[in-house]
């Protein structure tokens, strides 16, 4: 961060954004502000946290001064303080616009001035370091672990809000701290709307589904995510090819997965043999998103996008095919980026076949 300080024209940067303030300094409390100047850093978080803060900086070896304040007042005097005649950056996309009038006009009088800084954290969270790249696995596998378990369940037609719960649980009960976003469960017609939430549907899983499952564990904070589709019964010939062409073209998304390939390269790839099919419509969003902290951060994988993949990005490929009449297929793969290609992180078969699962090949 004092590395990008120059360039960003600030002589300091406040961190309001807390999964980037939990980067920087491992705390993980719900309130706090960082501040990150050329020779000193600064936790601001109130009484609840004394402790924890304390704890959670040492323990990450990071050298900063915890400040207590009870009221925002108290806590704008010592960052005011602290940041007297500095031209402070902001991270822009995390500071209302109300915030950053309040700062102006009346919390911070002695800095000498306020910069609009966008993704500077960020830009330091793209590439991941080995112990973040555990931890996603590890997240992975609890995620894989807690499904393998639950396949069975499959076909004693569930809803999807309780296949839902039972995974959630399972993913609580094998270590995880929690789901790393809202399980999606979306069995039939549900299938074909690509974010169908599970929680609350009382649709059943029938014979004749597609099920699209796509979920994801939290372990130490860093997510991981992975979709996989399965028939119930024997596929129809269009949901058989489906199947197929969306499994081919995930895989041909990942092959073009490797240090200095374009993220539209990666879209392509999967786009191309999904139209090839006929389906260019029914693949109605972007190929893939970063990992990490957050479950869906930077760089982004899409048509759109002008990012270049470097070791060490971990981001996902999930091409998907909906159609309202036969259901929807999508596969995901969470990988991290090697200097030749990739390596994948969420190991679990694609086999569409739940009694086949067990004994298939992983990726
Ligand atoms: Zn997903
Ligand atoms: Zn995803």
């Amino acid at each position: 961060v004092r590395d990008a300080l120059g360039e960003a024209g600030c002589d300091a940067l406040l961190v309001t954004k807390l999964v980037n303030i939990r980067y920087l300094t491992g705390f993980t409390g719900s309130a706090a502000m960082l501040l990150v100047s050329s020779d000193a850093m600064m936790l601001i978080t109130d009484g609840r946290y004394r402790d924890q803060a304390a704890e959670q900086l040492r323990a990450a070896g990071v050298d900063a001064e915890v400040a207590i304040g009870l009221t925002a007042e108290q806590q704008y005097k010592m960052l005011d303080e602290a940041a007297a005649k500095a031209r402070l950056g902001l991270e822009a996309h995390h500071v209302t616009w109300a915030q950053q009038r309040a700062m102006v006009d009346r919390w911070l009088p002695s800095t000498a001035e306020l910069v609009a800084t966008e993704g500077i954290v960020e830009a330091l969270r793209l590439v991941k370091d080995d112990g973040e790249v555990a931890r996603i696995e590890a997240a992975a596998t609890i995620a894989t672990d807690a499904l393998t378990s639950l396949l069975p369940m499959l076909f004693e037609r569930p809803t999807e809000n309780d296949f839902g719960l039972e995974l959630d649980t399972e993913i609580r009960r094998l270590g995880a701290e929690g789901n790393s976003f809202e399980t999606i469960i979306a069995a039939g017609p549900n299938g074909a709307k690509p974010h169908h939430r599970a929680a609350g549907s009382d649709r059943r899983i029938e014979e004749g589904d597609l099920v699209v499952i796509d979920y994801g564990a939290l372990v130490d904070g860093y997510c991981s995510d992975m979709t996989r589709t399965f028939c119930i019964g024997e596929p129809s010939a269009t949901q058989r090819r489906m199947l197929e062409v969306v499994t081919a073209a995930q895989a041909a998304g990942v092959a073009t997965v490797a240090a200095g390939a374009e993220t539209k390269a990666v879209d392509g790839a999967c786009r191309s043999l999904i139209g090839d099919a006929g389906w260019a419509d029914a693949f109605s969003h972007g190929t893939g998103h970063g990992v990490g902290l957050e479950i869906h951060e930077d760089p982004r994988v899409s048509w759109s996008t002008t990012a270049t993949l470097a070791a060490g990005h971990v981001v996902t490929v999930e091409p998907g095919v909906y159609l309202p009449e036969h259901g929807g297929v999508r596969i995901e793969d969470t990988v991290v980026v090697t200097q030749d290609g990739c390596r994948p992180l969420t190991h679990a078969p694609k086999d569409p076949d739940p009694q086949r699962w067990r004994s298939a090949p992983t990726t």
